[in-house]
């Protein structure tokens, strides 16, 4: 059954865990180790069936090892998922037996926070395990390089779409204001970008507003916005067969996962001669920033100024796509493929 899902893409493990004294079901999905032990978080989520969990693990390992791949560290892809709801399932027993499950697997796979897993819950299940790691900065905000690596995206799709990375006086509109959306706009600012946002949270518009000057935009309109750059930093699945036609923007990069709702919308963006910076190579730094804490040498410093290949790599990606009269995605795979799956292997 597992080998007919669609996601199902020659994983080399998929293992399920279950502890009856807290009533934990946990599901770990390794995609590919070619390059290293497999990395990625760990999500906490009410899925409405186990085959849902399932697809989800498979689909978000396969992402990580496509990400490690570009981004250039020596890790695999992996990801595991908490069958429950976080709000009124997750405790401190729960947690710790999630890190009893993680440190079964010998250090093959390491966990790190995601949706419903907090940075503090991951310091709970480390207590059971060395191969859990969620780095936080001394005073316990995120580190920021997801949002620099992002802008780093951005202004790699600015030099290929306008010939300039500069980004003054360029209009983005930001979906999100979230832990990442926030501190982007901060780096788009900065640099003279105009900016609009949208965001469900009003409080967060309203910080936007006074601190950068942004203007807000209805959230159910932002895609729509008339902007040189549109970045996607909430929810996935925002560019599909209805939103692509209905873009008024000549470059799509954002930090926000799995921003295309299927394949054929890379295709989409690409007829429509919008340059599409792959969400997977530019929301990197999340993983950066995972891969200099375990090295055990955590400067955060060190992990923006890698954060700083995300540009180059970018470039490379969208340069190579236009030549070859391609989408971006399928440049972006190639390449990670190339790493991890070369050929003959
Ligand atoms: P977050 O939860 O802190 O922020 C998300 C923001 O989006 C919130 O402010 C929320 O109110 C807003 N939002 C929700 N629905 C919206 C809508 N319909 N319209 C406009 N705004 C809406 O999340 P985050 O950590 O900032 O991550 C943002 C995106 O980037 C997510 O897709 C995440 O998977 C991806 N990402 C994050 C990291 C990271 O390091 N945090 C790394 C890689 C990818």
């Amino acid at each position: 059954m597992l080998l007919e899902l669609p996601d199902y893409d020659g994983h080399e493990a998929v293992h399920f865990f279950h502890d009856a004294a807290t009533g934990l079901r946990y599901l770990v999905a390794i995609h590919d180790t070619t390059l290293g032990p497999a990395i990625g978080g760990c999500r906490m989520w009410p899925y409405a069936s186990s085959t849902e969990a399932i697809r989800d693990a498979l689909r978000l390992s396969r992402g990580m090892t496509y990400k490690a791949a570009l981004a250039g560290v020596p890790y695999g892809g992996g990801k595991s998922v908490v069958i429950g709801d976080p709000r009124s399932d997750k405790t401190p027993e729960l947690l710790a037996a999630i890190g009893r499950a993680v440190d079964s697997l010998g250090g093959r796979y390491t966990t790190s926070d995601d949706v419903g897993i907090s940075a503090a819950d991951v310091a709970v299940i480390g207590r059971q395990t060395s191969h859990a790691c969620a780095p936080m900065m001394p005073d316990g905000r995120a580190a920021p390089a997801t949002a620099y690596g992002t802008y780093q995206g951005i202004r790699a799709a600015a030099a290929h779409a306008f010939g300039t990375p500069a980004l003054d006086g360029r209009s983005v509109a930001v979906q999100g204001l979230g832990a990442v959306g926030m501190q982007l706009c901060e780096y788009l600012a900065a640099d003279g970008a105009v900016l609009r946002v949208a965001d469900t949270d009003e409080s967060r518009v309203a910080q936007a507003v006074q601190c950068w000057g942004a203007r807000p935009v209805a959230t159910d309109s932002v895609l729509e916005s008339e902007a040189d750059i549109l970045s996607p930093c909430a929810l996935g699945s925002v560019l599909d067969e209805r939103s692509i036609p209905r873009l008024r923007c000549r470059v799509v990069a954002g930090a926000a996962n799995n921003q295309l709702a299927t394949p054929a919308d890379a295709e989409r963006l690409h007829r429509r001669g919008v340059t599409y910076a792959p969400d997977y190579a530019i929301n990197v730094g999340g993983l950066l920033d995972l891969v200099h804490a375990l090295r055990g040498t955590y400067d955060v410093q060190a992990v923006l100024d890698d954060c700083l290949g995300i540009f180059e790599r970018t470039r490379w990606i969208l340069d190579r796509a236009a030549a070859r009269d391609l989408p971006s995605p399928v440049v972006a795979d190639e390449l990670a493929r190339s790493r991890f799956r070369p050929p003959g292997r």
